[in-house]
Order: C-alpha cells, then sequence, then structure tokens
C-alpha cells in the first residue's frame, strides 16, 4: 500500500512535467496543474515525449507500462480542482520568490488537511514559503534532479517547523516513486548535491579562464584522480550551458570571465551542451 493516492504537480516545465510523469510511472494518480491551456498543451507534448524517453532508456518501460502512465495523469487550470484530493502537492512554478508564495498561498487556501507540501525549488529554502501555505508543519522541499529517471535523487529538506511524521511519509513517497531519499536534517542552501557540484564546476571554470590548464587536462585530472566517470566540463555540457552562462553572469569576477568565454566561444555558436550535440564536447545525436 502506498504512502499517498493523488499526487498533484504544481508547473509542468522541464522539471514538472518529469515529476508528474514519473510519479505516473509509479503508479500514482497525477493531478498535473498549470496556468492556462496553451501551457497544458506543453504539458502533454512533454509528457508524449517522456513516454518515448522512457521506452527508449528505462528498463521494462517499453512493455506498455510508459504508455500506460500517460492515462494515469489529469491535467487542469483551476487549481482548487488540483489540490481538492491531492495528499501530497509537489510545486515546481518558476524559481521566482513572488510567483511561488503567490502560488502557495492559494494552495493552502484550497487544499484539504489531509495534504502534505513540497516546494522543487533549486535556490529557495522551504522556510521562505512555509508561512505563505499557512501550513508550516506540513511544508518540506523535495528536490529532484533533471533527467528525474536516470539522475534519480530526491534530497527531502525540511524546517525547524516541519512535522517529524509528514517528514518520514515524504521520504517513504520518494522510495515508492522509484527515487533514492536523500534525508537532510536541516536546512542548506543547494542542497548536498550542489553543495558539492558547485565548488567543483567553479574550480574548474577558474582554472579554465585563468588558463592554467586546458578543458580536456581538467577533466582527465579528475575522472583519472578520483575514479570519477565524468569531468566537470562533462558536467557542464549535461547541465546545459544557458543554465550555466546564466548562473555565472551572477557571480565575481572570475565567474562572469568564464560567462563572457561560454557565450562568445560556445553559445553565440550553437553550442549548449548535450542537448544540442555539442558543448565543451560534440556527442552523437539519437
Ligand atoms: P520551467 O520554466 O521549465 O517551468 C515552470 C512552469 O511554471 C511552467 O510550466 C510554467 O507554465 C509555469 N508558470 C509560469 N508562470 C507561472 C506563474 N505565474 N504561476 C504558476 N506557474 C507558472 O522551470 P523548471 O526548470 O521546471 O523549474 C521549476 C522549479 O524546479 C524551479 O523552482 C527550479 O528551481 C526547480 N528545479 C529545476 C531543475 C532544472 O534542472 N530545470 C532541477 C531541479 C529543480
Amino acid at each position: 500500500m502506498n504512502t499517498f493516492t493523488t499526487v498533484t504537480v504544481l508547473g509542468t516545465g522541464v522539471l514538472g512535467s518529469q515529476i508528474a510523469f514519473q510519479t505516473a510511472y509509479a503508479g500514482f494518480d497525477v493531478v498535473a496543474w498549470d496556468v492556462d491551456d496553451a501551457a497544458i498543451a506543453s504539458a502533454r507534448a512533454r509528457f508524449a515525449e517522456l513516454a518515448k524517453t522512457y521506452a527508449a532508456e528505462v528498463a521494462g518501460a517499453a512493455d506498455g507500462r510508459a504508455d500506460a502512465a500517460l492515462e494515469r495523469i489529469r491535467t487542469t487550470t483551476d487549481l482548487a480542482d488540483a489540490t481538492a484530493d491531492a495528499d501530497l502537492v509537489i510545486e515546481a512554478v518558476p524559481e521566482n520568490p513572488e510567483i511561488k508564495k503567490d502560488v502557495w498561498a492559494r494552495v493552502g487556501a484550497a487544499a484539504p488537511a489531509k495534504t502534505i507540501f513540497a516546494t522543487n525549488s533549486s535556490t529557495l529554502l522551504p522556510s521562505a514559503f512555509m508561512d505563505a501555505s499557512g501550513r508550516p508543519d506540513r511544508f518540506l522541499a523535495l528536490h529532484y534532479a533533471n533527467h528525474i529517471w536516470a539522475q534519480n535523487t530526491a534530497e527531502i529538506m525540511g524546517t525547524p517547523k516541519t512535522s517529524p511524521e509528514v517528514y518520514a511519509r515524504v521520504v517513504a513517497f520518494a522510495k515508492e516513486q522509484g527515487m533514492v531519499p536523500i534525508e537532510l536534517k536541516k536546512e542548506q542552501p543547494g542542497y548536498v548535491l550542489n553543495s558539492l557540484l558547485v565548488p567543483l564546476l567553479n574550480a574548474a571554470s577558474a582554472l579554465w579562464v585563468d588558463d592554467v590548464a586546458d578543458i580536456e587536462t581538467i577533466d582527465k585530472t579528475w575522472r583519472i584522480g578520483t575514479g570519477a566517470p565524468l569531468g566537470p566540463f562533462q558536467i557542464f555540457d549535461i547541465v546545459g550551458l544557458v543554465t550555466a552562462y546564466n548562473i555565472s553572469l551572477m557571480g565575481d569576477e572570475t565567474s562572469r570571465r568564464f560567462a563572457a568565454r561560454l557565450k562568445s566561444e560556445y553559445l553565440d555558436q550553437g553550442k549548449l551542451g548535450t542537448s544540442s550535440g555539442a558543448g565543451f564536447y560534440t556527442y552523437p545525436q539519437k
């Protein structure tokens, strides 16, 4: 018997669509909410694409299981309808505090007493929104990685006000959903994964823009020296160079020099990372 029956996902962009699909794939009834009909049309296209990706890349998904997941996702633009029977609401709306606060206030006003609230925010702490929801004891962060079907970590981070019982139920749900739960004992910007990854990527980009070593040498050093399968620039290609550019623009002087080189040598040439077939390296297209 699963921890929850109905899971509502708010926002069906890059991550929300993956969270909704993975949750349906794991057998839960899913309601996917977005702002308007155009966003819902995009969501349906994303779900259809995810069904194909799962069939191609996830063991056992090709024998109808990926298509069956599509049947378990209901879409709506009505927030009260979306949350009316939700055991868990997972929010993946834009990384903008005002938008998130507004959405959580509306969810808090509409959802039944049983509902647990989770934000997938990458950079904002759950304590920033718990009060907007009106139910801080039922509020925490549940953070997924892009390409959820393969990079299946789910970082679970409560606030000092999160009820231990709510936290434990979300850990159980993450396992049922096919994730590896990563339990944080306290709030930490960047969770565990990005607390480790961001300093590595910053160090790699500084070594390159300061002309200490070239990209291949930096990556090779990390791979051979630690046994890791990927070097930092291979990881940049997976994260996507547009995201790397946007984050670097907000950093210190070295980060901004990295952003400038990313733009002139990669983005302006259409090299966006693995998704475009080329970034720091070139990749065969499927
Ligand atoms: P996205 O831009 O792809 O999707 C955002 C969704 O929110 C869209 O479906 C959009 O229609 C909807 N939306 C737009 N305006 C809105 C509004 N005013 N109110 C409510 N919904 C609105 O973004 P994303 O990359 O999926 O990121 C969503 C959240 O997930 C963010 O908090 C982000 O930090 C987090 N996240 C992203 C990644 C990633 O790799 N992209 C990884 C982990 C976590």
